[in-house]
């Protein structure tokens, strides 16, 4: 049996899991205007599991709350072509552009939503670039919950698309995401018994997004020697690291991986804060509109798991990361979004120094049809239409 509390992340005090509380409502007294997060909120686990490694006892809502529908449990797979060009037979992917709504965040949606349901709360209220938004819309759907959206403008239009067609309330911001970020918490705080999901700020997204970790475990009854995960918030490299922390505290694994946090150059603050010691609001651009993020909501608690563990932080380009996306569609029958490539491109860039033996995971986090306007930038289109084979 296991049971689950809160500890703030900065100042080690525990909180009940409830509603009525999201950060440390000490710590968050230190927040400053244009920073990460602060009093980022941890689920600690109690107690044992089997050792056969039920995911759900890993979890804190019962299993009863989950909506019925795939989420997790993706499959962890060798692209073969890739592997042998490379020379690492134990490369990996984890593709998670395979959940329900084409995203690794339904995995933080899906424990939100169950949360929901066991606190008896209708609505929930997040704010996204776009696939938290997808995301909680759909598996908000499955579950019978009122789903309210704040999106930029500049959100990529099938991700808009795809929470209008879960049946979400949309409302476009004129601004960035760090803006819609703002006014969601603004609209949440004025609201009765709604639920914010927004990234990091629900402690339940960090804590849902670790099922990836455990997965990964279960399919290679071992720990893997490097992840590379794409990075924006930092929430998914919380994520990875607090599922390997419960399966390294419960005994199923001896060493953490070492995980690699893969940004875009243009939108680079955890790397930047990594290497500085600071965090500098920096005005984001990439073609990965996944992970672009000024103000890095996980940046405090992300940088601190990175230095204890001895992560790494890398940045590549935009031109680097549409060149692994083309590679892995081309060659692993792959399709991911620009930001799911960024794990690709990292791996390419370090592969030298890693050994080639090593055990491998990129992570695949969102699906290419989700963005295709970015997607032609990596492609050429046919020049024009033919009506006889005369004309190729
Ligand atoms: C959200 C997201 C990321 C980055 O996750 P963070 O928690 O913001 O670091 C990467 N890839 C995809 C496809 C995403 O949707």
């Amino acid at each position: 049996m296991t049971n689950f509390y809160y500890t703030c992340s900065e100042c080690g005090r525990k909180y009940n899991i409830t509603p009525d509380i999201m950060v440390c409502p000490e710590c968050s007294k230190m927040q400053e205007p244009d920073k990460p997060l602060r009093g980022i909120l941890e689920v600690i686990l109690r107690g044992k599991t089997d050792k056969k490694l039920s995911l759900t006892g890993f979890l804190p809502v019962d299993n009863k709350y989950f909506p019925n529908i795939p989420v997790g449990n993706t499959p962890l797979w060798k692209p073969a072509i890739l592997d042998k060009e490379l020379g690492f037979p134990n490369l990996f992917i984890k593709d998670d552009t395979r959940n329900l709504t084409g995203s690794l965040k339904d995995r933080a949606s899906y424990l939100v939503a169950a949360f929901a349901k066991r606190e008896g709360i209708r609505e929930i209220v997040v704010a996204s670039t776009g696939n938290a938004a997808s995301s909680m819309a759909g598996v908000g759907a499955a579950a019978g919950l009122n789903i309210t959206i704040f999106l930029p403008e500049s959100a990529p239009r099938a991700k808009m698309v795809q929470s209008l067609q879960y049946g979400a309330r949309v409302i476009m911001v004129a601004g960035n995401y760090d803006r819609a970020f703002d006014l969601s918490l603004e609209f949440s705080r004025k609201s009765k018994n709604v639920l914010s999901r927004n990234t990091a700020y629900n402690p339940l997204t960090i804590e849902g997004k670790k099922t990836v970790s455990l997965e990964i475990y279960q399919t290679l009854k071992r720990s893997p020697d490097f992840v590379f995960v794409p990075t924006g918030d930092g929430v998914i490299l919380g994520g990875v690291y607090k599922g390997f922390r419960d399966l390294q505290k419960l005994g199923f694994i001896e060493t953490i991986p070492t995980i690699i946090a893969v940004q875009a150059e243009g939108s680079d603050a955890i790397c930047k804060a990594f290497q500085r010691g600071e965090f500098i609001e920096l005005d984001a651009h990439t073609v990965a509109d996944s992970i672009s993020v000024g103000i890095p909501r996980n940046g405090y608690y992300a940088l601190k798991q990175l230095k204890q563990y001895n992560g790494k932080c890398l940045t590549v380009s935009d031109e680097e990361i549409l060149i692994a996306q083309k590679e892995l569609s081309s060659k692993a029958g792959l399709f991911t979004e620009p930001a799911a490539a960024a794990s690709y491109a990292g791996f390419l860039n370090i592969r030298a120094e890693i050994p080639n033996d090593a055990t491998v995971v990129l992570l695949a986090t969102g699906n290419g049809l989700k963005d295709i306007d970015s997607a032609i930038k990596g492609i050429e289109f046919p020049k024009k239409a033919i009506s006889s084979l005369g004309e190729l």
